[in-house]
């Protein structure tokens, strides 16, 4: 039987992933965070003494890595050449990391067949920045998460202080509007809405209000789909 894919794509900071994670739970689909992906790339990097932008570095890098996604009580975990790194690839220095070799396009292609599989096996939520656009185009239904960049980082920091990280707000603002412009201008796969995703804007939104509209665009198209 076709499974069913949900893309939710959109900078950081705008719920894309508790969203996402809590519309997976209702709908007894799997939840892919794409993120953890290059954050766990950005990860080994950091820990082998390289630069993230250094592209010469990570390309060597890639053929030593087995990345995989395994779940583990419904809850999505990342493993690196079998060590669980899911816990450590949080930190603001990771996401910066995840960020710059995000851009290298020997990144996205290593990491491309793992989500394409999950997807073609499973029915899912996946949250990324170019799900809707090159890794699941066809993606059934496909939602544009967005927010000011105030009230991303607003919460971004919150989480941060919540998992007992260190951070300014200020420097989580800072942090947060430089990834978002290198994410949108990158060469390869930027971050932008699909031509046939919905726009959805949480700033202002309980998460309560959030979810609710999220479920109700998902009800609409999955029953228009079954009618059809
Ligand atoms: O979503 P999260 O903040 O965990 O993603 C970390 C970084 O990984 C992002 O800033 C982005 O550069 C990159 N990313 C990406 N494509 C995806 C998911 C994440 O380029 N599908």
């Amino acid at each position: 039987m076709k499974t069913v894919s949900i893309a939710i794509d959109g900078p950081s900071g705008a719920g894309k992933s508790s969203l996402a994670k809590a519309l997976a739970r209702e709908l007894g689909f799997i939840y892919v965070d794409t993120g953890a992906l290059y954050r766990s790339v950005g990860y080994q990097v950091l820990k082998r003494g390289g630069a993230p932008s250094d592209s010469v570095f990570v390309k060597k890098l890639l053929p030593d890595l087995k990345v995989e996604l395994k779940y583990i009580d419904g809850s999505q975990r990342v493993f690196v050449n079998n060590q669980d790194v899911s816990d450590m690839i949080r930190t603001p220095e990771v996401s910066m990391a995840a960020s710059a070799v995000s851009a290298i396009p020997a990144v996205r292609e290593f990491l491309f067949d793992l989500q394409r599989e999950t997807a073609k096996k499973n029915n899912v939520v996946m949250d990324g920045r170019d799900i809707g656009t090159v890794v699941l185009p066809d993606a059934d239904i496909k939602i544009f998460l967005t927010a000011s960049p105030e009230e991303r980082a607003r919460r971004r920091f919150l989480e941060l202080k919540e998992k007992g990280i260190e951070a300014s707000f200020e420097d989580v603002l800072a942090d947060m509007i430089k990834r978002d412009y290198d994410d949108a201008n990158r060469q390869t796969a930027p971050l932008r809405k699909a031509e046939d995703a919905i726009t959805v804007d949480t700033t202002g939104n309980t998460f309560e209000q959030s979810l609710e509209i999220i479920k109700q665009i998902v009800q609409e198209r999955l029953n228009e789909r079954s009618g059809s």
